[in-house]
């Protein structure tokens, strides 16, 4: 990176490993990454479990004093009431939750949410004291419509629109079109789209935030391709799916060479 932004690389579970699971992960990674440390100075790695994990995670961290930080992967925009279903961000915070992913294109697509809904979870996230790790990406019609850095500035834009402006965040460029399909974004392509978006960064907020805010690439990043995201300058960190969920291989991310 051009400025010191720390590397962070977060693994997003999706829906998968129950409570029991989660904890034999956690103590794996534990073990695994005691001792990590790597070329860019101490990256930031973080977790994203499902809702049911959290708790279990929770307490895992703050009994073993490990350095993993906990994350959640969505949140309700409302504050509390009748929301079936829904967690709230407070609820989050409460479980020492430091980032939530918002406007996942699993949740855009998968549950229809909109830029304006992703705005406010970001919101809603920030006002507990947690940091939104705002999600963007174009899908292959998209990038064939429109370039690749069209659809995820608008989305970026629109996300910021709902959030103060001294409010921090990260960004996670993801192509729809990577997302576990095996098929990486090359390094520059990813450098590309958050080059774009840092620059737009400077008219939506000002030069500094734009400067210190990271922005991450997601989509099929295993141990093999990590690095070479990593060695691009506007390129802050990984967002990492299915490499996430094996010991060994996340291990082996975050401690990219
Ligand atoms: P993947 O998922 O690493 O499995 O492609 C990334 C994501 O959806 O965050």
């Amino acid at each position: 990176p051009l400025v010191d932004r720390t590397a962070l690389i977060a693994g997003n579970w999706k829906m998968n490993l129950d409570h029991l699971q989660a904890i034999a992960l956690v103590q794996k990674l534990a073990w695994s990454l005691k001792d990590a440390k790597h070329d860019f100075g101490e990256a930031e790695v973080a977790v994203f479990p499902p809702f049911t994990d959290l708790r279990s995670v929770q307490t895992l961290l703050a009994a073993d004093k490990l350095s993993l930080v906990l994350g959640a992967q969505d949140v309700s925009p409302h504050e509390a009431g009748a929301y079936t279903g829904d967690v709230s961000a407070s609820m989050l915070a409460k479980l020492e939750v430091r980032y939530v992913l918002v406007g996942h294109s699993e949740r855009r697509h998968g549950h229809g949410e909109s830029d304006e809904l992703v705005g406010k979870k970001a919101l809603a996230a920030h006002r507990a004291g947690m940091v939104p790790m705002i999600c963007v990406g174009e899908t292959a019609e998209d990038l064939e419509q429109h370039g690749a850095a069209a659809i995820p500035l608008a989305q970026l834009t629109a996300a910021l629109a709902e959030l103060p402006a001294d409010a921090e965040f990260v960004v996670a460029y993801e192509p729809v079109w990577a997302i576990g399909s095996g098929q990486a974004a090359t390094p520059e392509q990813a450098e590309e789209v958050a080059r774009a978006l840092r620059e737009a960064l400077r008219d939506l907020r000002d030069d500094e935030r734009a400067a210190a805010t990271r922005i991450l690439y997601g989509g099929s990043v295993a141990s093999q391709n990590v690095a070479g995201f990593l060695r691009q300058p506007n390129v802050d960190g990984a967002l990492v799916g299915g490499a996430s969920l094996k010991a060994e291989e996340f291990s082996r991310i975050v401690q990219f060479k």
